[in-house]
């Protein structure tokens, strides 16, 4: 076998996936790429999926890729001569419940803010687009006629042979062995041929996983955690229908399927809501285009359903009962990037059975990353840095995926939370906070308040669109935080310790603010990128001339690590996680000076305490090191504590707190409290796609330090001016709700999208915050238009500002 000894990547796997890395990074010029394939290309996942292309999907950007693949698809058969099977036969899915229509609906109207052609259709405009359907119970559909379907087998071999026709070399039979790391760098794999024979090894400047439902165990052999794990998954194909000719896709989500017309035979694919985990002990050696066992157990409950749905398929025989693998992430997200662990070593795995949809962005995206060393677009969603290495564990995956692929189907209501392998990261807060009604909700495995229950109030999430049973619990917790006190859990928050006689040079180099302070000051910064996008917002306190506490957001820990590490080369620093060593309590209100003063002898007034600094000092029996700062608006410190020390403090801050009227409060009351306050949410308001300046974080910036990433950026756009700002709206009917993602219409056109959305309790209605274009206006122009949010299709009138709506000059924070 000759392989070449080097190559500039190497890319193991021949899915679509690895296939549609290959051709893209061929087509910006990467010519020395060799992709390596276990058995034939296809023969993992990819030759058995369904073949359904649609284009919707959460967030701006995973719809931006999905629609890119579509249109590549589309283009692939002229390109190379592969008939790659796409047609635009449309989409349709139907709401059988009122919960189901509203989620289908805020999807359209999101939809259309992305530029996806989408209508809202009544039950018999369904019935017209799909005569076969039952409408019994249907409330209502979506149509996409962009949507599509295509042959996965040929997709992935079209984009292979454009990969070729551009220099890629392309091996089947070629089993990746090992990949050598030194350094903390990937350097080369070692390969076997399929026959056992022969071997060799090949120095590479980039290996890529897009090894599928194989993603864990190849990113094992570099150290790095790719938490994935296959799931049985089901389809069946009739015998041919008489006169049945093309039709649109049909999901039926409430009864967790789809429907395909295929050939004039019709599919029925199923998500199911419990899951059948396989092969975690390992998948055989010899696995290629492989089915599983038939289970017509499993399946019968949604085939039933089907007939219903659509009566021919109780009269057409059944041709082919499918059952293949695919694998499936704790999240329902895939991975894409550089692993947090090992430099040059990329991810492009566990496609939660949307991998054809989604391969041809995917590989157009990660492409670009490694072309330009930064993310094209903002791709948190999916970013490998958010997966956790506990997450590995084989036992927790088993658990955790047998939910989340009927969860495709389920009702996507807000705030919906994992019911599986919960529990895991505990606060040392978690049984004090528990045994007073707290309520969990999950972020990268940390348990969170997300509200507290009151006495006798059932402490379980009932999900709405409208008014989830938290609504009253929410409102009360934000009217102690705004009139008396509240505390909050913040122990999640990521903490890093950045030490060294370079800690400072690191910091001021990828800060965009200065950070050689006085000890004890805290600074808010942003890091930022070559183009003034921000890639991590957080708090930095200078701790004593050397050391420095970086605190970030839970679920950006790793990411942020993997930033400043990339950024440290040679200098003389070292950072450290000591995010589990220390619990946080929040201490917010206007009257936490007085509970805080009660407790400890430390002066904490303004002369003796200044709002944005940090000193340790006594509470209670011990010691604490106190921050103020507010996330909430409020005045108010933030107590960090050895995670020892954290059930002494939470005794002696609570009974304190309840004896004047404070209350417990969780992460929904903390997020309507911010958005009151038009504080900014990493990776929904704020992003590596957003420039700081339009952010309205340009106060956060000084650029007259030298030598920082992103400076000249950040002086460019004050030069040239905004293209866009950052707007906060209150709706003025108190009803609606708002998420994010609802479109925002100025003078009557859609502009733009809410970035993000919560109630505003104090303010009294739901807001929202987003970007809008503003080419060469004022912020007068700006502020003179009229403004609504479409919420599920009714356009609602909103109230605009620039400034924050609550204590826009920051007098409560430093009072
Ligand atoms: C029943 C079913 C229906 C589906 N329907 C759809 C659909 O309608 N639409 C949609 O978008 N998606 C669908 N999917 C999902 C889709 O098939 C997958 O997401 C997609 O194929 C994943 O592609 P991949 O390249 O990541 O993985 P794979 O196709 O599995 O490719 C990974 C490759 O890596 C190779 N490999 C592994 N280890 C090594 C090694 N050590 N050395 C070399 N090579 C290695 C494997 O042999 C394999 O070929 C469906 C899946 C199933 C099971």
């Amino acid at each position: 076998m000759s392989l070449p000894t080097h190559a500039r990547a190497v890319i193991i796997g021949g899915g679509v996936v690895g296939c549609s890395i290959a051709y893209h990074l061929t087509r910006l010029g990467w010519t020395d790429v060799v992709l390596l394939e276990r058995k034939q290309l296809t023969s993992g996942t990819t030759w058995h999926a369904a073949g359904l292309i649609a284009q919707l999907r959460a967030t701006a950007n995973m719809t931006r890729l999905a629609k890119y693949s579509q249109e590549l698809y589309g283009n692939l058969e002229q390109e190379t001569g592969i008939a790659t099977g796409f047609r635009r036969c449309g989409s349709i899915t139907v709401a059988l419940t009122d919960h189901r229509r509203e989620e289908i609906f805020r999807q359209a109207a999101m939809a259309r803010a992305f530029g996806v052609e989408v209508e809202e259709i009544s039950p018999a405009e369904v019935g017209e687009k799909y005569r076969h359907l039952n409408l019994d119970g249907v409330k209502a559909g979506v149509w996409l006629p962009k949507d599509g379907q295509g042959d996965p087998a040929n997709i992935a071999l079209a984009l292979a042979r454009g990969a070729r026709n551009r220099g890629a070399r392309i091996a089947e039979r070629i089993r990746v062995t090992g990949v050598e790391v030194d350094a903390g760098r990937a350097r080369a794999v070692t390969w076997q041929a399929d026959d056992g024979g022969a071997q060799g090894r090949i120095t590479a400047d980039h290996v890529i996983n897009a090894a599928g439902m194989w993603g864990r165990e190849v990113g094992a052999m570099a150290g790095v955690s790719v938490p994935l794990q296959a799931c049985e998954h089901f389809y069946i194909v009739t015998e041919p229908v008489a006169g049945l000719t093309q039709m649109p896709v049909l999901r039926v989500p409430d009864e967790c399927a789809y429907y395909k017309e295929d050939a004039g035979k019709m599919m029925l694919g199923a998500f199911e809501p419990k899951a059948k985990p396989w092969a975690v002990d390992g998948i055989p050696a010899s696995f290629e285009f492989d089915q599983l066992p038939e289970d017509f157990d499993h399946f019968e409950p949604i085939l039933e359903w089907a007939m219903n749905r659509l009566p021919m398929l109780g009269e057409a025989g059944i041709h082919t009962f499918f059952n293949g693998p695919e694998s499936f992430t704790p999240d329902d997200a895939y991975y894409m990037g550089p692993a947090p662990e090992v430099a040059n070593f990329w991810v492009a795995a566990g496609f939660n059975s949307v991998g054809i949809q989604s391969a041809g962005g995917a590989g157009m995206a990660l492409a670009q990353w490694m072309d330009d060393g930064m993310r094209p677009f903002d791709l948190g969603d999916v970013d490998i840095a958010r997966a956790q290495p506990f997450q590995t564990n084989r036992r927790y995956l088993a658990q955790r995926v047998s939910e989340t692929l009927g969860l495709l189907y389920a009702d996507h209501f807000p705030f919906r939370q994992m019911e599986t392998a919960r529990g895991l990261r505990r606060s040392p807060f978690h049984a004090q906070l528990a045994e007073n009604g707290a309520v969990f909700g999950e972020t990268s495995g940390w348990e969170r308040p997300n509200w507290f229950a009151d006495p006798g109030q059932e402490p379980v999430y009932r999900y709405d669109w409208r008014r989830p049973n938290w609504f009253g619990n929410a409102a009360q917790e934000v009217a102690a935080l705004r009139s008396g006190v509240g505390l909050y859990d913040m122990s999640s928050f990521g903490k890093v310790r950045v030490e060294g006689r370079d800690a400072l040079r690191l910091l001021n180099h990828v800060c965009g603010n200065d950070v050689d302070t006085p000890v004890g000051q805290l600074v808010y910064t942003q890091f930022l990128n070559q183009r003034g996008g921000i890639e991590a917002d957080v708090t930095v306190t200078r701790l004593d001339e050397t050391a420095f506490l970086v605190v970030t957001p839970a679920a950006t820990l790793r990411a942020d690590l993997t930033w400043m590490r990339a950024h440290a080369g040679d200098l003389n620093v070292v950072l450290t996680d000591i995010t589990a060593g220390e619990a946080v309590l929040a201490v917010m209100g206007p009257g936490s000076r007085d509970l805080l003063s009660a407790l400890s002898p430390a002066d904490l007034t303004n002369d003796g305490f200044a709002f944005g600094s940090a000193r340790e000092i006594e509470l209670g029996l011990t010691r604490v090191r106190a921050h103020r700062m507010s996330y909430v608006g409020e005045l108010g410190w933030e107590l960090f504590m050895s995670a020892d020390m954290a059930g002494h403090v939470f005794e002696t801050v609570w009974d304190a707190a309840r004896a004047r009227g404070g209350r417990l409060c969780g992460m929904h009351a903390m997020d309507c409290a911010r958005i009151e306050k038009a504080f900014r949410h990493f990776g929904h308001d704020i992003t590596c796609e957003d420039h700081v300046v339009e952010a309205g974080l340009g106060f956060a910036v000084k650029t007259a330090k030298p030598d920082f990433i992103g400076r000249d950026a950040v002086l460019r756009k004050r030069q040239a001016g905004l293209e866009k700002r950052m707007v906060q709206f209150r709706l003025t009917d108190p009803a609606p709700q708002l998420y994010h993602n609802e479109p925002i219409i100025r003078d009557g056109k859609i502009v733009g999208y809410l970035s993000s959305g919560a109630y505003g309790h104090h303010l009294g209605g739901a807001m929202g915050m987003g970007y809008v274009p503003c080419k060469g206006e004022s912020p007068d122009q700006l502020n003179a238009s009229r403004y609504e949010i479409d919420v599920a299709g009714t356009r609602v009138p909103a109230e605009a500002s620039l400034k924050p709506m609550y204590d826009p000059k920051a007098d409560r924070m430093k009072a």
